[in-house]
């Protein structure tokens, strides 16, 4: 399996399936994977005769220069864990001047609001970044589908919005979270916390697993307070924020409205390292 650094040597290993109208399909990621990437590159595999994978740290998504500096950065090991799939699999690690070249700022985007909740609040212009990046990636790669994971809730539905901005012509398919045995959602990020810490990070999972058994016996304000008590307990665990929000326009709700669907959402410090983790709700 070839590495491509830069699109030219990507289209070129590519053109032999293009000219024969082959399905593309596209995982984009930031490196540092595990299972749960895996997933969604099989998941391509079973669907398109050929799969890029793009492992590439987006510096215009970090608002946190800090953060971006220690994401984990795993490349040899990243090649090996695809190497195990069984596919055509092309990978795209691009530099940032391949991508960027000299001009590293975002676009502006107005994904209808939804880039303001939740985590937009709390990461300023982070999916700016993100559509920034795919918007450029979609380009470069053109894949008839891409896949991303429900694990990134809120991204993924930036992105459904993103594709319809920027005209572009691929399917965007949503992708389930696949979680450690504690309960914990895999995520690169896992990779900086001991193991007392992944223990603990599993309160995280067993948390959101209680407000979805009790979402039809306690109202909004007792699930959200749940949630707060359970944390303040925790001396390992800094809750950022929890939220019951609207599935569709990511809104948080105070109260359960007939025929909406909802999903939880949080975020979670562990010793500066920031998790993430949704579930649906109804
Ligand atoms: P990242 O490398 O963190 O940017 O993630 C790349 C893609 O993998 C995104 O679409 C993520 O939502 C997805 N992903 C990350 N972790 C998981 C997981 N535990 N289960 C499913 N998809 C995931």
């Amino acid at each position: 399996m070839i590495n491509h650094e830069n699109n030219a040597s990507l289209q070129k290993a590519l053109s032999p399936f293009l000219e024969n109208c082959k399905s593309v399909g596209f995982v984009p990621t930031m490196g540092a994977l595990h299972k749960g990437h895996i997933s969604l590159v099989e998941q391509a595999c079973n669907e398109n005769d050929c799969v890029v994978v793009s492992i590439f740290v987006n510096p215009t998504q970090f608002n946190k220069a800090q953060d971006l500096e220690k994401y984990p950065r795993t490349l040899e090991s990243d090649l090996k864990l695809l190497k195990s799939v069984k596919g055509n699999v092309f990978v795209f690690s691009p530099n940032v001047s391949e991508l960027y070249e000299n001009n590293i700022t975002s676009k502006k985007y107005n994904f209808s609001g939804i880039e303001n909740e939740m985590e937009g609040k709390h990461r300023e212009g982070h999916f700016d970044g993100v559509g920034t990046v795919l918007n450029l990636l979609f380009r470069m790669v053109k894949p008839n589908k891409a896949y991303l994971g429900e694990k990134d809730f809120q991204q993924l539905e930036v992105v459904k919005k993103l594709v319809e901005i920027e005209k572009l012509p691929v399917d965007i398919i949503g992708c389930s979270i696949v979680r450690e045995k504690s309960g914990l959602a895999m995520s690169s990020r896992n990779k900086r916390l001991n193991e007392d810490q992944l223990k603990e990070a599993a309160l995280i999972f067993k948390t959101l697993t209680e407000v979805q058994q009790n979402f039809d016996v306690l109202n909004f304000s007792q699930l959200n307070k749940l949630v707060e008590n359970t944390f303040d307990k925790n001396q390992f665990l800094e809750l950022e924020y929890f939220e019951i929000a609207n599935s569709k326009t990511l809104k948080t709700e105070s109260n359960n409205s007939p025929n909406t669907s909802y999903r939880a959402f949080i975020a979670v410090f562990v010793d500066g390292v920031r998790l993430i983790d949704n579930i649906a709700l109804n």
